[in-house]
């Protein structure tokens, strides 16, 4: 059972300059989806699945007691909305209700249950706002289900083109998504046609709040973060290295022709380079995953002739990602020459960085601080919906909460006295929208 935070009720009781939030609301509905999604090895809510459903009838049943307005586009997706004062382009507050298979309680679902204790708080407060707020809950982020990245609210936004809707099939059972779609009640002709329902005309801001994914605030014991950017990448999926076979000890150095240490001097050249961007201030993580040789043909007494390797390189900023991409080349072309292998690096994927806007990130700033709480402004280095939102030129921020153990796992580990603190933040910041700078 999901115990409301003490520093929630006493915040609650003294009442005038804390800003009003239902965690109460928010603890019941943590409870409700670990009981009716999860089982003893872990938390699956599949993207237009039963798990998913199950998430959207919760929070649509509690929009509804609230008296919010509530709205399904064609895609499925779910807006439930508290108007405001003026007409125009409002505010809205999203994330996405599946789960990986075996996931945990808290990815995606936290930052649709803050925007609902957001305006639970507002409407038990008997705050209407200046201009509407949304909370949106989006449909299928998670790429293990459709095989693609943030289907929903690429659909809200009219980017999910035909020939891609008609192509995907969900992994567990091969449901197709145009079947998905107009099984949950939407209208999958109106997204191959490329109908949007959202645009950055008729959204004002978008917020994504989610449990950090990665280890820094737990390291740096601080309960919230306060998103710059989400890194784009560049990805070398399958590479290769080809040399040759020999015998380990008849060969002597300048006739081999080594995968495994040509690999390896390319992994230590492009970790050189991570070390010296990182000290003039650029965002970067560099990874090679996958490394292997062939295992048929490697063995104890034989120099490797080929290796299979991947390569993930983010970045917030774009020209460091096209830096690192100069300096791959190039090291490449040395070490060919060097050591006698030749590479193949496949095909390459990227994806674009996304910036936070730097309005709504000082903004938080301004509001964590009046709260008194520290907050770590950050990047964020895994893929979110609110990137769609800033690529179709809405402004977009996002808030993290402490969370242990990573996500896409049961043991992901939030606590509710974070989750409260972030909400708080998010209040605050609703109350002082529409922002002057924006
Ligand atoms: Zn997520």
């Amino acid at each position: 059972m999901t115990s409301i935070p003490e520093s929630s009720l006493a915040l609650e009781l003294d009442g005038r300059n804390t800003p009003p939030a239902d965690i109460a609301l928010a603890c019941k509905l943590f409870d409700e989806l670990e009981q009716r999604t999860s089982n003893a090895f872990g938390f699956t809510r599949p993207s237009f699945g039963l798990g998913e459903q199950i998430a959207h009838d919760m929070v649509r049943r509690e929009a509804k007691k609230l008296g919010l307005e509530t709205t399904v586009d064609a895609g499925c997706n779910l807006y439930m909305t508290l108007r405001g004062r003026q007409q125009g382009p409002g505010l809205m507050i999203g994330s996405h209700l599946d789960s990986v298979p075996r996931g945990g309680n808290f990815d995606g679902a936290a930052g649709v249950l803050m925007g609902l204790a957001v305006l639970s708080g507002f409407v038990k407060a008997g705050i209407t706002p200046e201009r509407d707020i949304t909370v949106m809950a989006i449909r299928a982020e998670e790429s293990v289900w459709f095989g693609a990245s943030y289907v929903g609210s690429r659909m809200a936004f009219g980017k999910l083109d035909g020939d891609e809707l008609a192509s995907l099939k969900r992994s567990s059972d091969g449901v197709t998504l145009l079947s998905a779609i107009d099984a949950n009640g939407g209208d999958a002709r109106a997204i191959a046609n490329g109908d949007a329902y959202l645009s950055a005309r008729n959204v004002g801001m978008f917020i994504e709040p989610h449990i950090e994914q990665g280890p820094v605030l737990v390291d740096r014991g601080i309960p919230v973060g306060i998103v710059t950017g989400i890194r784009g990448s560049f990805r070398y999926r399958a590479a290769h290295c080809h040399g040759e076979y020999g015998h380990s000890g008849a060969t002597p150095r300048d006739c081999r022709a080594d995968a495994v240490r040509a690999v390896a001097t390319l992994v230590v050249h492009l970790d050189e380079a991570w070390i010296e961007l990182s000290k003039q201030g650029r965002d970067l993580v560099v990874t090679f995953s996958q490394f292997s040789t062939n295992p048929d043909e490697a063995a104890f007494s034989k120099i490797a002739g080929e290796v299979d390797f991947s390569l993930d390189v983010r970045s917030e900023e774009p020209e460091t990602l096209d830096l690192m991409l100069k300096i791959l080349h190039e090291k490449v072309e040395e070490i060919e020459k060097a050591q006698n292998v030749r590479f193949d690096l496949g095909s390459i994927s990227t994806s674009s960085p996304a910036k936070m806007a730097p309005e709504i990130v000082s903004q938080l700033e301004r509001c964590a601080e009046d709260l008194d709480f520290q907050s770590l402004t950050m990047p964020c280095g895994a893929g979110h919906d609110a990137a769609i939102f800033a690529a179709s030129g809405v402004p977009t921020g996002m808030i993290f909460i402490r969370n242990e153990h990573g996500s896409h796992n049961p043991e992901e580990h939030m606590e509710m006295a974070d989750f409260s603190l972030a909400t708080n933040l998010l209040s605050s910041f609703c109350l002082k929208y529409p922002l002057e700078e924006i």
